[in-house]
């Protein structure tokens, strides 16, 4: 019996369970023949035989209709009354069936056992057949009780089974040993494995995952508890995420329906991990802080360990790049497969601006690195690595990975920017300090005169400018040989002896400066690489900048700057210390410039102290005979010495205006070289205009009377008070009304007058004289210009008398100035403040 269960639980096909219950029936009961039938439900209801088997094909009639069973005969009985028919002897035949024997007597068959197996329905039935009587005792039905059941339950599974096949999905059935009883092509394929090698072996021999104690334990659970589970496991054999649930089945096992879950669950992984990597992306952190987040958010959802590299100078082509790891997952990752995958990097950044993302298979590890590319420059890369789950990387990832290469590459490409702009604004900023630190360094070298002082502010500000220890300028002599110091700070006296007289060829950095070139020296090495012998030693200097001092396109000189410790001169720093410098060589320049200004004043001076001197002596010597010939013709002429003729009085009279004339002509170019030198003191004060006025008309009243012109003073001011010199404002209005007499023909009239508003006082002297001509207008203020002398009889002078006007008046804050009409007359004007 043992041996018919185990061929029945090995029988999956009913056909499998018809031969075994033949060939195992058979010997289990020492029957001689056998019938198996099965009972198919038709679709009108009616019972079919769809299939009958016999032990020995010779024997049995085989026959495939369909065939309705009828009462009267043992196996339609046995079918029908769901009972086993006995039959157990020749006579028992005639009393329960008569007639029928002789239908099967040829087979000799005298005991007969029709069984019908019962589940839901009748599904089968079958004849046991003995040669001669046999008599079914207890035992013998009892068996009989067990094959007829035991092949229900192996045709019931059998039916299951055959749905199972039918549908996709991958199934197995475990016994309650857990061994597998059934596993349908799905399952095979899905595990793995040849069905054969599965059925019989217990699932923890085979089954992926098995291992695992969750497992056992929900397993075991669903058959004691007789309740269906269901869960998601990754199977590392399998490199699958596998979807279970397990359902009991009739015989105390479990049916399992397995599901390849891997896609649903990578693509769920995927998303999230997208959902978080654009979270991270766009928190305004640093960028390395947000590669790291986003290479944490990667493990393990589609990696096992992720780094981020990124290019040391994106864009530069010139050498093979450099790359610095600024994120990486776990600091212990699988060394052998960072140090293979990053020379896989080093490729992957090598070899073109916008190398393809790539998948690879690197010793057991899984690889993906996609390029971290913004505007068609390449930034660097981001690899992702499946290492210790063993788990392979697929298309589908790659293009995963590549989003969020993408993704990163806008992130950081945004955060450099911004980094840009505040980098841009501190720029400005350094800048702008820049500009004000010269503009204060100018302003203070603007106030320095000399030589000396131009030195000290260079060499205090600067070193103050840019955080210096010491400084000196070196300036060139004047044969342009050597150079010796000028002036320096901080430094011991040892190198300050150094440097006296050091030539222009020696190996020097300032030499180096002179030609224009600016050196900077960051370190003790860099100096000792490039002069020797290092001279720096004497200051313990390690970093300096030496620049050059140059004014009119000529070198003056050079401006060292020492640190104590190396320096770096970034570019901003070097153009400001270059600009620095470049004002520096300009404020030497003027001071130079002034030095030679301020010695040629003093000869000017000089110079014109001794004209003036000369004047003097001259005007003195001059006018002391010219007094003399005045002084005697006076007294011939009053006849002091004797009786005077018509003719000697006359000629008495020229000598006399002739000495006048000339005693006037050297007071005015006395007065002249006077204003000119800046030798005049000019005393304004408030004068009241009307009283100067007044004073003017006894002065010239013989002119007046000697050619019959009439003076009229019209819009006289009174209480009008002019900023004014009141001896030279008198100088000048007389100046004027002398002219206007001298230019204006007998029986003319000459108009003077007042106009004045808040701020200013205008007097005007209008005559109906000559009048001067337009083209002239312009010069006559030129000293010792006199037009045309149409009336030269009358006229005389010297040609000075409105420079010498004009300048009066703008030494006083005002001016002269004329309109005239040719022949019709014209008009001077002297404006000046007008006081409170
Ligand atoms: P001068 O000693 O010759 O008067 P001024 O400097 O006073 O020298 O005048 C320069 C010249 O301007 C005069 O020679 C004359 O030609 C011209 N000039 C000055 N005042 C008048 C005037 N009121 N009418 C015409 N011409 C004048």
């Amino acid at each position: 019996m043992l041996s018919l269960a185990t061929a029945l639980s090995r029988s999956v096909t009913p056909h499998e369970v018809a031969d075994a219950m033949l060939d195992e029936g058979l010997r289990a009961l020492g029957a001689d023949a056998g019938w198996f039938v099965l009972v198919a439900q038709s679709e009108d209801g009616a019972i079919a035989f769809p299939t009958i088997r016999g032990s020995r094909d010779d024997e049995v009639e085989i026959r495939h209709d369909l065939i309705t069973p009828h009462p009267g005969r043992p196996l339609s009985d046995a079918i029908l009354s769901r009972r086993p028919v006995l039959i157990d002897s020749r006579a028992d035949w005639d009393a329960r069936y008569p007639g029928q024997y002789s239908s099967v007597a040829s087979t000799d068959h005298e005991a007969l056992a029709a069984l019908p197996v019962v589940g839901d329905r009748v599904l089968a039935a079958m004849v046991f057949a003995f040669r001669g009587p046999r008599t079914f005792d207890d035992d013998t039905r009892t068996d009989l009780e067990t094959i007829s059941q035991l092949c229900a339950q192996a045709l019931d599974r059998s039916r299951t089974q055959s749905v199972l096949s039918a549908i996709g999905d991958a199934v197995v059935a475990v016994d309650p040993e857990f061994r597998y009883t059934y596993v349908n092509e799905s399952a095979a394929k899905l595990l793995a494995k040849p069905v054969e090698s599965l059925v019989g072996r217990q699932v923890w021999d085979t089954f992926v995952g098995a291992e695992d104690a969750e497992f056992r334990r929900l397993f075991r659970a669903a058959m004691i508890g007789r309740s269906a589970i269901g869960y998601e496991t990754y199977s590392s054999p399998l490199r699958r995420w596998l979807s279970i649930r397990a359902v009991p089945s009739g015989d105390a096992g479990l049916v399992v329906f397995l599901e390849d879950a891997t896609r649903g669950r990578r693509a769920r992984d995927a998303s999230d991990f997208l959902i978080e990597a654009s979270e991270v992306l766009s928190s305004s952190l640093d960028y390395e802080t947000m590669l790291q987040n986003l290479a944490s958010a990667a493990v393990p959802r589609i990696a096992d360990w992720c780094a981020v590299d990124m290019l040391q100078s994106p864009g530069d082509r010139s050498g093979p790049p450099t790359l610095r790891r600024v994120a990486l997952t776990n600091d212990n990752p699988e060394r052998v497969a960072l140090a293979d995958v990053t020379h896989e990097i080093r490729r992957a950044t090598a070899t073109s601006d916008e190398p393809p993302a790539m998948r690879r298979e690197i010793n057991s590890s899984s690889v993906i690195i996609a390029p971290i590319t913004a505007r068609g420059c390449l930034l660097g890369a981001l690899t992702v690595c499946m290492a210790k789950s063993q788990r392979k990387y697929e298309d589908s990832d790659v293009v995963v990975v590549e989003e969020t290469a993408r993704r990163a590459a806008t992130a950081i490409d945004n955060v450099l920017l911004r980094r840009e702009a505040v980098e841009a604004q501190r720029a400005a900023a350094r800048a702008a300090d820049r500009t004000r630190r010269l503009q204060t360094l100018t302003a203070t070298m603007a106030r320095a005169l000399t030589d000396q002082e131009v030195l000290d502010i260079i060499v205090e500000q600067t070193i103050v400018a840019v955080g210096a220890q010491a400084g000196v300028v070196m300036l060139l002599s004047a044969d342009g040989t050597t150079l010796r110091p000028a002036r320096w700070v901080s430094y011991p006296s040892a190198s300050v002896v150094a440097l006296q007289d050091i030539s222009v060829d020696a190996p020097h950095p300032v030499r180096d400066a002179l030609r224009g070139q600016p050196i900077f020296l960051e370190s003790a090495e860099e100096w000792t690489a490039r002069y020797d012998p290092p001279i720096w030693k004497f200051s313990n200097t390690h970093a300096a900048a030496v620049l050059p001092l140059a004014g009119g396109g000529q070198a003056l000189g050079a401006l060292s700057i020492r640190f104590d410790t190396s320096h770096h001169f970034d570019a901003d720093e070097r153009e400001f210390l270059v600009a620095l410098a470049r004002q520096c060589g300009q404020a030497l320049e003027r001071a130079h410039f002034l030095a030679a200004e301020r010695v040629a004043r003093t000869e000017a001076e000089d110079a014109i102290q001794a004209k003036m001197d000369f004047l003097a002596t001259m005007s003195h010597e001059l006018r002391t005979p010219l007094n003399a010939i005045g002084g005697y013709a006076e007294l011939i002429e009053m006849g002091v010495r004797g009786p005077v003729t018509e003719l000697q009085r006359h000629d008495l009279q020229r000598i006399q205006r002739s000495q006048e004339q000339l005693l006037s002509l050297i007071n005015d170019v006395l007065n002249f070289a006077k204003i000119e030198a800046g030798r005049v003191e000019i005393d304004t004060r408030a004068i009241d205009v009307r009283t100067t006025l007044d004073a003017l008309e006894p002065l010239l009243s013989p002119q007046l009377a000697a050619k019959k012109i009439t003076l009229q003073s019209v819009d006289r001011a009174t209480n009008v008070k002019v900023l004014a010199d009141e001896d030279k404002l008198r100088q000048v209005m007389l100046n004027l009304l002398s002219n206007a007499v001298k230019f204006t023909p007998e029986g003319g009239q000459i108009f003077l007058s007042c106009e004045h508003d808040d701020r200013q006082v205008r007097l005007k002297v209008r005559d109906t004289g000559i009048g001067i001509p337009p083209q002239h207008l312009g010069r006559i203020f030129d000293p010792f210009v006199q037009l045309e002398r149409r009336l030269t009889n009358v006229v005389s002078g010297t040609g000075l008398g409105l420079a010498i006007s004009r300048d009066l008046a703008r030494a006083m804050g005002g001016d002269v100035t004329v309109e005239s009409v040719l022949d019709a007359g014209s008009t001077f004007t002297v404006s000046l403040r007008r006081a409170k």
